[in-house]
Formats: C-alpha cells, structure tokens, sequence
C-alpha cells in the first residue's frame, strides 16, 4: 500500500515546532543538529542554529562571535550549509521552525537577531500583541529583518536590557511581563558564552541536566541520550544556565522558583518511532492498541456498561445538556467529528465541531446549559 505523504496544506492550526539548547564542555554543533533530526516528527519548514565562537579562536580577533546559521528546508540542508564554516563553540541554540507569522524563509527562519548584533533569540509559538511591541520599537529606531513576531520578541528584550540597564536574565523577565501568547523560548548573548536564558508559557520546554552540562529541548528525545535527569519548566517560568552553576529559575514577577528533578524512565527507541519506518504508520498501527488502553476499565462488556469516571461529576449537567460544542484540532478534530455522529446517533443531543483556533479568536454563542468538550492530543496545541 502507498502511504500517502502528509502535504505541506495540510498543516495543523497552531502547531509548535523544536527547539535545542547545549550549554557545556562540548562541541554543541553536532548535538543541536542531531537534536533538530530527534523533533522531526514534528513537522517544520525552516531550520536554524546560532553558536558563540569563542574568543580565543584566532579567527575572531579575540573576541566572541555570535554567528547564525540558518536556511529555510530541512536539517539535513542546515547540516550542509554548517559544513567548513566556524561552528566552534560549547553553547548554542537551534530551532525548526513552523511558520505562522511571514512564510517560510532564509530570512524568517530562527534564530533572529537584535539590532546590535548581541542576542540571538529561537520561539516556538506566536506571540500575540507584537503590533505594539514592534510600533514602539520602530518609533525607537530599530530596524527589522523578517516578518516574524519573533524578532520583535529579541528586540523587546534588547531594548529592555539597555533602556533597563540589566542583565539578560533580568531583562528577559521584565520583557515577558508584556507579552501576550504562546512562547517557549531560548536566548544567548555574543559578550557571555557562560549564559543561556530559557522561559515557556503554553509551549512545551524542559531541561537535560548532565555532568557539567545542560540540554534544553521541547520533549525529551533530544535528550534522552546524554542524560535522564530533566526538569519540566513551569509555564510563565524564566531559566537561567550558568557554567558550573546550579540553575535558577524564577517566574515573571521576579520571584524565585523551587523546581524538581525527575528521572526518565523512556528509553530513546520508545521515544522514537516504535520500529516503524515513520511516525505516522506507527500511529496507525498503534490505534487498537491505544484505543483498547483507553476503554480498559471503563468499558465493562460482562454487565453492558460503561463507566467513564471522568464526567460522573458532571453528569446531570450532560444530561441536562441542550447542545455539545467539541473544540479541537488536526487529528483531535477528526475524532471530534466521530464523536459528533456517535454521541448524536445514542444520546440524541445536537453536537458541533469547531475549530479550536477560530473558536479562541471570535466571539462564540455560548448557552448556560451548553458543554464544551475540549480535545487536545499531545497538550501542546495552544
Ligand atoms: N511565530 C514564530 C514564527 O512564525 C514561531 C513559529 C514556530 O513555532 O515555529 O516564526
């Protein structure tokens, strides 16, 4: 059987793509890039990476360089370009994006740059209330390259740092007081090889914590080989690594954050695609097995029931239910529209399936009496 290939127009609302970050003793190039090829399966169309060469590389009159590399296409295109140009360096961040802000470019691919040159910035996500952000800094005199909201996002937080006078830690704190949306995100600085600064709301980030190193990635595949200690960083949480030092963590309103290390017990071939040749058979193959999982417990075939815990709390309000808006995406969409039939079909209550993304942005017609089924698959679409 051929498998058809999902095509680039067939792309999910809202869809958050890869980051990598490497803070340590080693070369970080190829753990970024072989980090980029472990998020994949994400999906992306651009693909980036920015390090810090050293100063005491020859090549740069003694001083760091913060160099990006990055080009629109895949990892393996980004692997090329890298080859024979100065990727020397032990701490670097690298990013496959997904566009939803300007199309898929050289130009809009990560990591982007602030105006002097001295940060380079990944994000996955969209940052919602950049059309302010980016007018007070243009009326301020900086200059932009791409159509991203996410250069926007590095300048806001270069302006912080010199309006403010602060370090970047502080001022990557200060700037996502006033930001609306989603981010996870990763920032470095040209002066400071010894720092990288991380924060998420509503994406996805955790850390690797190694032997005198440390990983930041969107889900644990990258990681997962060099280390089973990570941390999940909490939402609206700002992370700052430091060489030879413990991390810190703080959240927006300057407060220092306790956080919990927690070991992995997946190993990498679980992580990744089950012996299949991609993720999308592997999903296909998976559904008796993960549908037989969901329904253990809760359907009961020997006295005809079925149990479903979860909305026992609430069910005179099902019952009392004049309508069931099921909010979803993508693949959660399809299986909405299923329920739709099979909850019509046995309960005889009308059913719509919408858009979570449109659902979010307009202003929709809600009853007392109506329930909102939300279906996210992965918890990661925002
Ligand atoms: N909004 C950003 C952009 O369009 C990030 C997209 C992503 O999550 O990859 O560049």
């Amino acid at each position: 059987t051929r498998i058809p290939k999902l095509g680039k127009t067939q792309k999910k609302h809202n869809k958050m793509c890869g980051i990598v970050g490497y803070i340590g003793t080693k070369d970080a190039t190829p753990i970024l890039l072989k980090g980029l090829k472990r998020l994949e399966y994400r999906g992306y169309d651009s693909a980036g990476l920015a390090i810090i060469n050293p100063a005491n590389n020859p090549a740069n009159n003694s001083a760091n360089k913060l160099a990006v590399y990055k080009t629109r296409g895949k990892v393996a295109d980004l692997a090329r370009y890298v080859q024979g140009k100065d990727t020397a360096g032990t701490l670097g961040i690298a990013h496959t994006r997904w566009a939803t802000h300007g199309e898929p470019s050289d130009i809009n691919a990560h990591p982007h740059y602030s105006q002097s040159g001295q940060l380079a910035l990944i994000h996955n996500g969209i940052i919602e209330n950049y059309p302010v952000l980016k007018e007070t800094l243009l009326r301020e005199g900086f200059p932009f390259q791409s159509d991203t909201d996410t250069e926007v996002l590095v300048q806001w937080i270069e302006y912080m740092r010199t309006t403010r006078n602060t370090d970047l830690f502080h001022a990557v704190q200060l700037a996502l007081t006033q930001v609306v949306g989603a981010y996870a995100i990763a920032v470095i600085q040209q002066d400071d090889q010894d720092i990288m600064v991380a924060a998420r709301k509503s994406s996805p980030l955790l850390i690797g914590i190694g032997e005198g190193e440390y990983f930041l990635a969107s889900d644990a595949s990258p990681v997962i080989e060099y280390t089973k200690k990570v941390v999940y960083l909490n939402d609206q949480e700002v992370v700052c690594l430091r060489r030879d030092r413990e991390p810190e963590f703080y959240n927006l309103q300057q407060v220092e954050k306790d956080h919990r290390i927690i070991e992995l017990e997946l190993t990498l071939s679980q992580l990744e695609k089950g012996g299949y040749p991609h993720f999308m058979l592997k999903e296909i193959f998976q559904q008796p097995h993960t549908l037989r999982e969901c329904m253990r417990g809760r359907v009961n075939v020997d006295n005809n029931s079925v149990t479903l815990s979860g909305i026992l709390d609430n069910r005179e309000r099902f019952l009392k239910a004049r309508r069931i808006i099921i909010v979803a995406c993508g693949t959660s969409w399809h299986a909405g529209l299923l329920g739709k039939y099979m909850i019509e079909t046995f309960a005889r209550v009308p059913v719509e399936v919408e858009y979570a993304s449109e659902f979010r942005y307009r202003n929709p017609v809600l009853f007392a009496d109506d329930i909102v089924v939300a279906i996210s698959q992965s918890g990661e679409t925002a």
